[in-house]
C-alpha cells in the first residue's frame, strides 16, 4: 500500500537543510526531482530571494496541457520554522508514521506538500489522462510572514484556482477560509532615573505596559477573533527606572469590523495608561495578510472535492487559524484553498507525518489534475 517513491522523496527532502531565507539546498533538490520526472516543463526561479533578504527565489513551473482544459496551480513552501538543520527522520512503519528523533521538528511542514506535488505529477504522467496546464508556485520565506508569496510575480501565472498543500490533519480537509492578521509594535517611553536616589523623577515604562495589558482582553476574544502580545523588551538594571519598553503582538479575525474594534481598543488602553503615568505610547500596526473565504460552491472547493471523492474520501471544508500562502494567491485573483497533507503537532519536536496519508495526498493531487480536465 505504501508508495516508496513519495516516501523516499519526503525523507530526502526532510534530510536536506532548509531555513527561511536560506532554502537554496532544498530548492535545488526539488527542482532536480521535478526535472527528473521527464515532463516537458517550463521552470524558473523568480527574484523573491533578493526581495526577502534570502538566497533563493520562488520556484515557478508550468506543465503545459490541453489548451481547452482549465489551468490549475499547486503550491507548497520550501522553508521551515527555526531548526538546527540536521533533522533526523525516523520511519515507524508499524505505526504508519515518520517522526524526528525528538531533538528537532520533522519538517513535514512542508516537505509533505512538496513530495505530494511531485507524486501527483508523476501519477498524472503515468496515468496518461488529459490535463490542462498545471502550474507550480513553490515559495520561500513562508514561515516568516508569507514573504515569498507576497512578492511572487502573479502576472506569470494563468491559473484562476489554486491548491496549497500545507495544512495539518488527515487528507480530506479543505481550508477554505482564514483570518486577517495584523501585527503591532508598541513603544512606551517613560523617564529613567536612579531607582534608589530619585525614584520620584522616573516614569517606569514597564509599569505602563503592565497597566495597559492588564486592562486589555487577550487570547480568544470571540469565536472568530484572537490576540496575543508575545514579545516584550525593555529595562537595563534593577536600580534604573525603565524608560523604554517595546512590545510586539498580533490580532487575527475573520471579521474586519471586530479586528478594527480591537485595534482601536489597544490604542485606547495604551494611550490611557501612558497618559496616567506621564509617559508616551506609540503603536505601529501592520497588515500581514487579508482574510479569505472561498465559498463552498466555488470552483476551487468543487475541484478539490471531486478529486478527494475520487479517492473515496469525504471532503470537508475547515477554517484555518494561521497564515498560509493561499492568502496572497486569493488576494491576487487565484481562488485558492489549503489542503491537508497528513502531518500533525506542527512546529514542535513531536511533529509527525502519517505515511498512508502522505500517499493519499499524492494521489489527491493527481485526482485534482484529472478533475480539472473534466467538463
Ligand atoms: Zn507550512
Amino acid at each position: 500500500m505504501t508508495s516508496p517513491q513519495i516516501l523516499s522523496d519526503f525523507l530526502e527532502m526532510v534530510a536536506t537543510p532548509s531555513h527561511s531565507r536560506d532554502e537554496r539546498a532544498l530548492a535545488d533538490l526539488f527542482m532536480s526531482k521535478l526535472l527528473g520526472l521527464g515532463l516537458d516543463l517550463e521552470i524558473g526561479e523568480d527574484g523573491a530571494g533578493g526581495l526577502v533578504g534570502g538566497n533563493t527565489g520562488n520556484v515557478v513551473a508550468r506543465w503545459p496541457g490541453e489548451p481547452w482544459a482549465e489551468p490549475i496551480l499547486f503550491s507548497a513552501h520550501l522553508d521551515r520554522v527555526a531548526n538546527p538543520g540536521n533533522i533526523v527522520a525516523i520511519v515507524d512503519e508499524g505505526g504508519d508514521r515518520v517522526v524526528s528523533d525528538g531533538r528537532t521538528i520533522l519538517g513535514a511542514d512542508d516537505a509533505s506538500g512538496l513530495a505530494a506535488i511531485l507524486d501527483g505529477l508523476r501519477r498524472a504522467r503515468d496515468g496518461g489522462f488529459p490535463h490542462g496546464d498545471v502550474e507550480l508556485a513553490i515559495t520561500v520565506a513562508e514561515e516568516v510572514g508569507l514573504k515569498g508569496s507576497r512578492c511572487l510575480n502573479y502576472g506569470r501565472l494563468r491559473s484562476r484556482v489554486g491548491f496549497v498543500l500545507d495544512s495539518s490533519g488527515p487528507v480530506g480537509s479543505i481550508v477554505n477560509r482564514a483570518p486577517t492578521q495584523k501585527t503591532v509594535e508598541a513603544v512606551i517611553r517613560g523617564r529613567s532615573s536612579h531607582a534608589g536616589m530619585a525614584p520620584e523623577e522616573g516614569i517606569n515604562a514597564i509599569r505602563v505596559a503592565a497597566m495597559a495589558l492588564s486592562r486589555l482582553p487577550e487570547g480568544r476574544l470571540s469565536p472568530i477573533t484572537t490576540s496575543n502580545f508575545g514579545v516584550i523588551e525593555g529595562g537595563k538594571a534593577t536600580n534604573i527606572v525603565c524608560d523604554l519598553v517595546r512590545l510586539r503582538g498580533e490580532a487575527r479575525s475573520h471579521d474586519q469590523g471586530e479586528l478594527e474594534a480591537y485595534v482601536g481598543l489597544v490604542g485606547q488602553e495604551f494611550g490611557r495608561a501612558a497618559l496616567e503615568a506621564g509617559a508616551t505610547a506609540s503603536l505601529d500596526w501592520e497588515l500581514e495578510y487579508e482574510a479569505f473565504h472561498v465559498k463552498e460552491d466555488e470552483r476551487a472547493v468543487a475541484l478539490a472535492s471531486r478529486g478527494l471523492k475520487g479517492l473515496g474520501l469525504e471532503p470537508r471544508t475547515v477554517t484555518g487559524g494561521g497564515g498560509m500562502d493561499a492568502k496572497h494567491f486569493n488576494a491576487h485573483g487565484i481562488r485558492s484553498v489549503g489542503l491537508s497533507t497528513g502531518y500533525k503537532f506542527v512546529h514542535t519536536e513531536k511533529e509527525e507525518q502519517s505515511i498512508s496519508e502522505l500517499v493519499l495526498c499524492g494521489r489527491a493531487v493527481a485526482e485534482i489534475i484529472k478533475a480539472a480536465a473534466i467538463r
